[in-house]
């Protein structure tokens, strides 16, 4: 306790480890030099609470964890049964090291917000860093120290589940929204028992599997690694990240796991990362199916030897790093930096003061009205408002609304993935919030309709009748929640046919459609568009979803949310993503069968108000190497609404050495405009950072010559001298 250490302060005899008043530094290096061989190993080592290969007593699974474990996966949120497990660590370890508890909080813990996708359609970081905050707070008073998140991977392929758990295909939103998630997670200070350490993942090129199945192989090269791949990274870390997790994949041949360029060379001696990698779990014996070690005790040397710190769930290091060390395979040098990386993130996080979580019920730190506003608020700015024909919404003067389709009760799955303590019961649906919305001013039509899949057609009878009686059709469709996060690939990205069927049969009623849709990715809706007056993708909104949509349906809510990523025409389109390269023939490349053009491109999303952009005003049209240049544009709320815009502002550089991106996205501002208001967005060019390309080690080169920024349809172009 502290008043203990204080007590031995006294006497002189506390350790310097032990004593908060001295740098964590000289902590780190007083605890190494008292810790054996073996000690040190243990650092090294993630276990899974209640989940072991070897677990021997599973009554209590306490009982299954060495009191030098240096990490666990922690699956609870009883800060009881995290006092249990620490009080083992610190009372009968030698050293009394606290262990570090790690858990996957994603998209919040107990209140559980839209899934990260959706989050990046907000365009509103601020609010992002906010309820990271509050899944921080949830986590940590629950005994959760580390949270496995964000995932920063830049996806393209949406049959990949996990485009779910990013902010989408473009680097920059990844940097932006990846950079305020670990503020929101890790505060100022680490140590004030509101805040969880992040880890940025999976360290590198995830998002690049090919044909978007899971833990398969990538093909990235070293340029389009660093302009791509890396720079939500860069971001991640210059936000102070305290950890990063290893990738899956290989990188062109050399796995995340074992890819010394990554973890140490750009990692660590670049960027300056004093934290510790963790592997993905089971990654590191999985470098024997990768093809690259033959046995446990290769992956171990490889993996190390790449600056891979610490082992989830696979032993390999437990069983094998004393022994490679004793034969000089692994030096001491080493050793000792990894451990003490893990080390210094035990002591940011205060654990050697605070080793234990303070009691407290579930009421005091779940679901405060703050948090589920946050959620709410959220979940109204991520929707995006994909198509409105005549103004079909806000929906007006209706008597009665047919709410159909598996989504319209569906709570569980509005969860998304990766929502562990998120609780169906706390979930408003789309119906609720269609009820609480109209009260008794329309009459709610319900009917299910179909299931999510497979052939059972025998509910479009009702269906159609309820339609028939309605003035308009609220059709909720969408995805189960495990059709999408880790191992959860499709071939296809369109609905089921079921609920197609289901679609085309409320047509041939002729009430207007409104789609609402639920996914954890982009969908194939070239056959449902056609046949819907609006669409409204909703995404996986979490606990809060249902009130947001229906503010949106009635016009309490006017939609801001923009694409984060692109919304193929059909899953034959894909990749396909905004800010490709140029190609040799502008105007071909194109498909004989679809159309070559997505349904809806990046940053698509409808307003009920009208922006009126002015020109594109430049602070100088030609300027030099060192100098800052501004663009400022003019924003009118020309409608009838008050509204929110996102101005996404990109850059071009129609010649270059090398073929470049045809725009890539380099700032972006959302800004709340009252009806008849204007406001002035601005963008300050820095040119190095800004118009600059990588080449294939991460060196950034400027070139002079022509540049465009633009905005919409707008463009301006900009010339660097010299
Ligand atoms: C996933 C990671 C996750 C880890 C721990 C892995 O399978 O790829 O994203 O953090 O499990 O649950």
């Amino acid at each position: 306790s502290v008043a203990g250490a204080r007590a031995q302060k006294t006497h002189g005899r506390i350790p310097v480890y032990k004593d908060a008043s001295r740098p964590v530094e000289e902590r780190v290096g007083d605890l190494l030099s008292r810790m054996t061989l073996e000690e040190k190993v243990m650092q090294l080592n993630q276990y899974t609470l209640g989940r072991n290969d070897n677990a021997n007593n599973m009554a209590d699974p306490v009982n299954d964890i060495p009191a030098e474990t240096g990490s666990l996966i922690y699956y609870g949120s009883s800060p009881e049964l995290r006092n249990r497990v620490q009080r083992k660590a610190v009372e009968e370890s030698r050293l009394g090291i606290p262990i570090l508890f790690g858990h996957d909080v994603i998209h919040g813990f107990r209140t559980t917000y839209p899934i990260s996708l959706a989050q990046a359609c907000s365009w509103n970081p601020a609010l992002v860093e906010k309820a990271a905050g509050v899944a921080a707070q949830e986590a940590r008073m629950s005994g959760v120290d580390w949270t496995f998140s964000p995932m920063i991977d830049v996806a393209r392929d949406p049959r990949w589940g996990r485009v779910a758990e990013g902010y989408g295909e473009d680097p920059y939103a990844n940097a932006v929204f990846g950079a305020a998630t670990v503020k929101g997670y890790q505060g100022d200070d680490l140590s004030d028992d509101r805040h969880v350490a992040a880890c940025l993942k999976h360290f590198a090129g995830y998002g690049a599997s090919e044909a978007g199945r899971d833990y398969v192989y990538t093909e990235i090269s070293r340029q389009t690694l660093w302009d791509t791949y890396l720079p939500p990274y860069e971001a991640g870390i210059k936000a102070g990240a305290a950890t990063v997790m290893s990738s899956f994949n290989d990188i062109s041949g050399t796995p995340g796991s074992a890819n010394r360029y990554l973890m140490t060379e750009v990692l660590k001696e670049r960027w300056g990362h004093d934290g510790f990698v963790v592997s993905d779990w089971g990654a590191i014996q999985q470098l024997r199916s990768q093809g690259v070690a033959a046995d446990k005790k290769e992956a171990a040397e490889k993996a190390f030897a790449a600056g891979l710190e610490m082992d989830m769930m696979n032993r390999c290091y437990d069983a094998h790093l004393a022994e490679l060390v004793r034969e000089g395979r692994v030096s001491q040098a080493q050793l000792d930096d990894a451990v003490r990386r893990v080390l210094r993130v035990k002591f940011r996080l205060g654990l050697f003061e605070k080793p234990y979580t303070p009691e407290s019920t579930e009421k005091e730190r779940f679901l405060l009205p703050e948090s589920l506003r946050i959620a709410e608020e959220l979940a109204a700015e991520s929707m995006v408002l994909l198509k409105n024909e005549n103004d079909v919404l806000p929906l007006k003067g209706l008597r009665r609304i047919a709410v159909v389709g598996p989504i319209a009760k569906s709570r569980y799955h509005l969860l998304g993935s990766w929502s562990s303590k998120g609780d169906a019961e706390d979930v408003v649906s789309v119906f609720a919030g269609l009820e609480a919305e109209y009260g008794d001013k329309a009459e709610l039509l319900y009917a299910q309709g179909c299931n999510f899949d497979g052939e059972d057609a025998s509910g479009f009878g009702e269906a159609v009748a309820a339609a028939s009686a309605a003035d308009i059709v609220v059709l909720c469709l969408g995805e189960k929640r495990d059709w999408s996060g880790e191992n959860a690939s499709r071939s296809s990205i369109a609905l089921p046919e079921i609920q197609e069927r289901l679609a085309r049969e409320l047509a041939k009623t002729g009430k207007p459609i409104v789609l609402v849709l639920s996914s954890g990715r982009p969908l194939e809706l070239c056959r449902l568009e056609p046949l819907s007056a609006a669409i409204v993708q909703m995404w996986q909104p979490g606990l809060r979803g249902g009130g947001p949509l229906a503010g949106i349906l009635a016009g309490r809510i006017n939609p801001s949310g923009r694409l984060a990523m692109t919304f193929p025409y059909s899953t034959g389109q894909i990749p396909i993503y905004y800010n490709h390269r140029q190609s040799a023939r502008t105007h071909q490349g194109k498909y004989q069968d679809i159309p070559s053009t997505p349904l809806y491109g990046f940053g698509h999303g409808l307003s009920y108000t009208t922006f009126e952009y002015g020109d594109l005003k430049p602070s100088a049209v030609t300027f030099r190497r060192g100098d800052k240049v501004s663009v400022e544009i003019a924003v009118t709320n020309t409608g009838k609404m008050d509204g929110a815009e996102t101005v996404h502002w990109f850059v071009s550089d129609p010649v270059c050495t090398i073929s470049r991106p045809v725009r890539e996205l380099k700032h972006f501002e959302k800004q709340p405009i009252r009806c008849g208001e204007t406001h002035l967005f601005r963008f300050e060019i820095d040119p190095e950072r800004d118009l600059s390309f990588t080449d294939g080690d991460g060196r950034r080169f400027l070139e002079p010559g022509d540049y465009y920024v633009i905005v919409k349809d707008r463009k301006v172009k900009l010339t660097l001298t010299e």
